[in-house]
């Protein structure tokens, strides 16, 4: 059982009914979340969706216009950001300059009068879990990108805060850097067995790091779920296009006693679909590029193959994978489509063989089965 999934399981953060107003601007529209502790939980959505507002209230340099925010149970609403037992690491590190890496590490311990051998020892321990004993005595200018943001956590970590709050912590660091510390960020929140909440914009890292992701979409939560669910399952289309590439084709579902199919103009035959609580009418068919195959034979009328056919408009060869650009319609690609209004569907390939020995080739008519 995930906490999640448990009825009885109390949450260590409770938003409830939060709503955030900055004069006629509502950031914040009511709403309601719970994250357990030892959970990796990401706020994830484009820029201006409210991701920083909500985490600043739990930090507590905002407060909500209505609504409560509960810790272990407790109001922690007359509660001063500096007591509340949650640590917030900027985007941009905020490290003083003139302090070497002990001494910003430091910092907040001294600041909270912890007698000098606890300081020591715990900016000993912080300095072991993230790799910095060499460059104990060296400058933030001194430092690499990557070290600078290892010197910014271990200083939020000092403190052992319950919660450790994360806005766009990986956002100054390149791809490569940037996807080795997703992990390193996932194995010291499982070793200190912390719960921490990121702020992302990024869907891959969001996906890549978080137990469960909250989807936002203008000061409002889309869809809260673990990252695969929100992958195969999303509950709307903003989330579907959100996260990831999807085809979308329009259409109507039609149920019967035996079960439901749907149709549309783009499809060449009806297609059975399952799911709960599926109703008739107009709908939209969402498929991921990656779970259909391309062929140039059409393939057998097995149960449960649906399959749409077209031209290969576009290939994009990107090393592991293609991109197909499969016009659903059987003109030949000559410059501009006659009718701009026919589907593209992208599928995506795995190169499995050689790029000279793929049989598909631009304007080949295909067929994309799933
Ligand atoms: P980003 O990824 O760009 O940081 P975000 O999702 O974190 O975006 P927020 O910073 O939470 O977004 O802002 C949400 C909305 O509230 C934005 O439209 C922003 O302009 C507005 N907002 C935030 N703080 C204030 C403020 N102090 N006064 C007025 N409006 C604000």
């Amino acid at each position: 059982f995930a906490p999640w999934d448990d009825p009885l399981a109390e949450p260590l953060i409770r938003f409830e009914h939060i709503t955030k107003r900055f004069g006629d601007f509502t950031a914040i529209d009511d709403v309601s979340l719970d994250i357990y502790e030892r959970e990796f939980f990401a706020l994830l959505g484009p820029s201006g969706c409210g991701k920083t507002t909500l985490m600043r209230m739990l930090a507590g340099f905002e407060a909500p216009t209505e609504g409560r925010i509960l810790l272990d149970g407790e109001d922690i609403s007359a509660v001063p950001p500096h007591k509340r037992p949650v640590n917030m690491m900027f985007q941009s590190y905020a490290l003083f300059p003139h302090m070497n890496v002990a001494d910003n590490i430091a910092f907040g311990l001294k600041q909270d009068g912890l007698p000098k051998a606890e300081i020591t020892a715990r900016v000993d321990e912080m300095l072991a879990l993230v790799k910095l004993e060499p460059f104990t005595k060296r400058k933030p200018d001194q430092l690499s990108g990557g070290q600078r943001q290892r010197v910014a956590l271990a200083r939020s970590l000092a403190k052992r805060p319950k919660v450790l709050l994360l806005d766009e912590p990986l956002g100054a660091l390149d791809k490569k850097l940037r996807e080795e510390t997703q992990f390193e960020l996932m194995d010291l929140q499982e070793k200190l067995g912390m719960t921490f909440l990121i702020v992302t914009h990024d869907q891959e890292e969001a996906m890549t790091v978080a137990d469960r992701i909250a989807v936002m979409n203008l000061g409002e939560f889309e869809q809260i779920a673990p990252p695969s669910q929100i992958y195969e399952e999303p509950r709307s289309r903003y989330v579907a296009g959100f996260i990831g590439d999807i085809n979308i084709l329009e259409g109507t579902v039609s149920t019967h006693l035996e079960g439901a199919t749907f149709s549309g103009s783009d499809l060449d035959d009806d297609v059975a679909i399952e799911g709960e609580g599926l109703v008739s009418g107009p709908a939209a068919l969402a498929i991921r590029p990656e779970k259909l195959r391309i062929a140039l034979d059409e393939p057998n009328d097995a149960e449960g193959v649906a399959k749409v056919s077209g031209r290969v408009w576009d290939i994009g060869y990107l090393g592991d994978v293609s991109i197909f650009h499969v016009r659903l319609s059987d003109e030949i690609c000559e410059g501009e489509p006659s009718d701009p209004n026919v589907p593209v569907i992208r599928a995506t390939i795995a190169n499995t063989t050689r790029l000279v020995e793929r049989p598909i080739a631009w304007n080949d008519k295909v067929w994309l089965s799933w």
